[in-house]
């Protein structure tokens, strides 16, 4: 009906269509995740008051809030997003020439902000959340870095104070990510510290421990019930991170749409599941309404492979069990990723709306790869459209050239999108390691994933 227009490289949102609020997946699931437990008494937590020493209000209740379908944007939290949003969708068209594929491949680009990812979308948030009840203080825990480098973004625009405690072994492979997060005028510890009950405990236990998210998460959380007028933030698994994660794929949805455009596949590359929820959300609002049916893959890193050799059970989030428990794919709170992995997504639990939507069959896949098979692709994407892309993401990147791929065989003219995260200059060292041929694929035996799922709490 409609005569196409020809798509550009970069799509830009006209500030109509921009979106004024989020949406809540959980409104339209057909059936919920299992809800959170109280670590304290096992039993499901149900008001937002039994998490409000922990998380700022607001925020609680967004955790708990199975029906608001959309929930209104803040007027300020909009006016940040100006600041870096909308983000480009971008045709790749150059990448399909290189390919030679007769697909057509789409990504969102979330790397365009100083932080480098889309971390910030939700850390602007949940730092406007805890500003307006009147919290000074936030503690919090990161990876790979950009969530305290996009939170500390966040805190120092609205004046607000911040920990951030970073997982020992990504704290010394990546320097500069102290400097920029000091510059933003956060207080940057290497976990675990003897700072905290937790760190203490898991150094007297590990003294040579490179950490990991979970006991860095410990640790944030202790600093935030034992601090005054502190609370704790999270940037990845929640409910609410992946609500404030939406403005990916609703600007997607709504840039594609413009074109008459609608994604066969949908790729996402998934650590703790919040870009991955965000970008899939409005589409698989289509798919759970019957009015679409887009094929969802999830991308992990073989050597951290929640979703494709996890077991769905009741966890806790942190590697300390001071966190709520939370029914999700998991390797085991006491999964410690190996040190030479480089590429982010080393969380060992996952979303429990992305465990969900995925043990129930609405994310149609998850396949993992190894590192050096993940940074081929990396390299052939920045070659062709001049992006150097973050290892995670890059994962992402591998998944949609090898569909492309198979399009290439078969003929197919699919449409790809996939979620590109974020950019990769804070990771050269692992670059590096891939060019002189020093990286090494890890992938964990049946036997420490065992161990590991022996420690699982027992719940009935
Ligand atoms: C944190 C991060 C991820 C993984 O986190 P999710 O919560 O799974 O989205 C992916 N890519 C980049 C660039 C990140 O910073």
């Amino acid at each position: 009906m409609s005569s196409k227009k020809t798509v550009p490289y970069r799509i830009n949102l006209p500030e109509e269509l921009i979106p004024k609020q989020w949406y809540n997946i959980r409104a339209d699931m057909k059936e919920l995740p299992d809800p959170m437990l109280n670590p304290g008494t096992m039993k499901p937590i149900t008001s937002p008051d039994e998490l409000a020493p922990i998380f700022c209000y607001e925020l609680a209740k967004q955790e708990l809030d199975n029906e608001t379908r959309y929930i209104d944007i803040p007027e300020e939290i909009l006016n940040f997003y100006k600041m870096c949003r909308p983000s480009p969708l971008i045709r790749a068209y150059c990448l399909e020439k290189k390919l030679g594929t007769p697909a057509k491949i789409y990504y969102k680009f979330e790397g365009n902000n100083t932080s480098g990812s889309h971390k910030l979308n939700s850390a602007i948030a949940q730092a406007y959340y805890a500003k307006a009840q009147g919290i000074t203080h936030l503690t919090t825990e990161t990876g790979a870095g950009q969530w305290g480098t996009a939170l500390s973004m966040a805190c120092a625009y609205l004046g607000i104070d911040l920990t951030v405690y970073m997982v020992k072994g990504s704290y010394m492979q990546k320097p500069f990510r102290k400097s920029v997060i000091n510059t933003f005028g956060a207080n940057i510890i290497p976990s675990p510290s003897d700072t905290t009950n937790a760190g203490r405990a898991i150094l007297a236990e590990m003294p040579d421990t490179t950490g990991s998210l979970g006991c860095a998460i410990s640790e944030a959380v202790e600093k935030a019930v034992t601090s005054e007028n502190c609370r704790y933030v999270l940037g990845s698994v929640l409910n609410q991170v992946l609500l404030h994660q939406s403005i990916i794929g609703l600007e997607s949805k709504a840039a594609m749409e413009m074109y008459d455009e609608y994604p066969d596949i949908i790729i996402g590359c998934a650590g703790g599941g919040s870009n991955l929820g965000g970008l899939i959300a409005p589409f698989m609002k289509d798919k759970l309404d019957g009015v679409k049916n887009p094929y969802f893959i999830a991308v992990e890193p073989a050597s951290c492979p929640s979703l494709t050799r996890g077991k769905y059970a009741y966890d806790f989030c942190d590697t300390g069990k001071v966190t709520p428990l939370a029914k999700m794919y998991t390797l085991g709170c006491g999964f410690i990723p190996a040190a030479n992995h480089a590429g982010g997504l080393r969380y060992h639990g996952m979303s429990p709306v992305i465990s969900k939507l995925y043990h129930d069959g609405y994310i149609d896949e998850a396949r993992s790869y190894v590192q050096t098979d993940v940074f081929e692709a990396a390299v052939e994407f920045s070659r062709a459209e001049g992006i150097l892309p973050a290892p995670e993401s890059s994962h992402a990147i591998r998944a949609a050239i090898d569909e492309a791929l198979k399009c290439k065989e078969t003929g197919e003219e699919k449409t790809i999108l996939f979620g590109l995260t974020g950019t990769g200059y804070f990771d050269m060292t692992a670059y590096e390691s891939f060019h002189n041929k020093t990286m090494i694929d890890y992938v964990p035996t049946d036997a420490e994933l065992e161990e590991a799922f022996s420690k699982l709490p027992e719940i009935k």
